[in-house]
């Protein structure tokens, strides 16, 4: 038995260094790496035993072909050049019958390896297929944190260990960022304050000295109000924000209407809960703000991230080591030339957009659009996570694929 060094395939984007237990053929073990700087040697539940995953006997192995109605389940094997054969003739019917405004590549975050997940894009360019727009998860979150911090990436998830107070804010850290737990647990046992703000509690609670629930969707409200409170009680850093933000007067100066108790009718929280937080927040040196992805999926998501975003400001945290807003790293990308995978170059329509939320609206076609007779799907699973979940599905059924 040897071990390797390798990261996790899997959809998140930490890529989790491994150690990899394996006689060269099969894999008997996997564990994380201590010396990975990310995860430190902590990995998640679902990697934990992906040599069961890798050998399962129910992985597939082959392509296959539904041999039934669409929903009855029923597929035979066929080769691969059966499936690469049936595939592109399909391609070529529907390119010349209908043109690439038919066809519509669907990928997401299935595979997160930059070259794995993207490589798909090269192709389709080529082709002239429908240009996916990817919004699903966490693009309002990057346009709302962007609009506050330009290119200005957040707090790297390793600097959490210089907070000295933690707002964990619609975020199942446990579940969802496991690498960031042992700085808030073992901040926590220093006598860091932790609070989380969120819908409801979950398994968060636990790791937390306070609990605020806010109605979903109003969380934006809750940090207007922390700031009304700042601003009136002095406890903004105004030499920081005059010196280094844009429009602080301006902003400041509508802040008068975003009482507490206004925020309370708005978002359920109590003024006073509001007001000790606000103190609170202000009273750290250092505070982090660990922001989740779902309070951006309502309507005003945007919005929202970019007043917790300017609240992560207003005291002038991000002068201090671990002060400041970590969250998905919006705003930092990946630092290597995407184009270069993408080939962007390759295209040469323009390429219908079709919104990733929007996949029920373009299968079902209408208002002069041409319906798309081919879907390929790979790294992503649209019946589990688009909108409009029925009208996807009934799509799914009964409208695409050439006869
Ligand atoms: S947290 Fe889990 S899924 Fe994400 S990279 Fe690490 S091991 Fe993989």
């Amino acid at each position: 038995m040897t071990i390797f060094k390798s990261i996790c395939p899997y959809d998140c984007p930490t890529t989790c260094g491994l150690l990899v237990q394996s006689d060269g053929t099969r894999i008997s073990r996997v564990k994380g790496d201590p010396e990975d700087p990310v995860c430190g040697g902590v990995i998640c539940r679902k990697m934990q035993h992906y040599e069961k995953s890798i050998h399962s006997p129910e992985r597939i192995y082959t392509p296959l072909k539904r041999n039934g109605k669409k929903g009855e389940d029923c597929f035979e094997p066929i080769s691969w050049d059966e499936a690469v054969e049936t595939i592109t003739g399909k391609w070529k019917q529907a390119l010349s019958e209908y043109g690439p405004d038919s066809i519509l590549p669907f990928y997401y975050s299935g595979v997160m390896s930059l070259i794995q997940r993207n490589c798909g894009d090269a192709l389709f360019n080529r082709m002239g297929a429908c240009d996916l727009v990817k919004t699903l998860c966490a693009s309002a979150k990057g346009a709302g944190y962007k609009a506050v911090m330009g290119d200005t990436g957040c707090l790297d998830p390793r600097e959490l260990a210089d907070s000295d107070f933690y707002i964990v804010w619609g975020s199942n850290m446990k579940a969802t960022r496991l690498q960031s737990m042992p700085d808030l647990v073992k901040g926590r046992k220093q006598g860091k304050r932790v609070v989380l703000i969120e819908c409801f509690a979950g398994e968060m609670a636990e790791y937390c000295d306070r609990v605020v629930l806010v109605k979903p969707g109003t969380d934006g409200a809750l940090a207007l109000a922390m700031m009304h409170v700042l601003a009136k009680e002095g406890l903004d850093d105004a030499d920081f924000l005059q010196n280094e933000a844009v429009g602080y007067s301006e902003f400041k100066a509508t802040l008068g209407q975003y009482t507490p108790e206004w925020a309370e009718s708005v978002c359920g929280v109590s003024a006073q809960v509001i007001i000790e937080l606000a103190r609170e927040y202000a009273a750290a040196s250092a505070p982090a703000i660990i922001l989740g992805s779902g309070n951006s999926r309502y309507g005003n998501g945007g919005m929202t991230v970019r007043l917790i975003t300017i609240l992560s400001s207003f005291t002038g945290a991000w002068q201090r080591p671990g002060g400041g807003f970590c969250g998905c790293n919006p705003g930092g990308g990946p630092f290597i030339d995407m184009d270069r995978i993408t080939r962007p170059d390759l295209r040469k329509n323009k390429g219908r957009k079709v919104n990733i939320n929007q996949l029920a609206m373009a299968l079902k076609g209408g208002q002069g659009q041409t319906p798309i007779r081919c879907l390929h799907i790979y790294g992503s699973n649209p019946v589990g996570s688009v909108s409009n979940h029925w009208v996807s599905v009934r799509g799914l059924k009964i409208r695409i694929f050439l006869p």
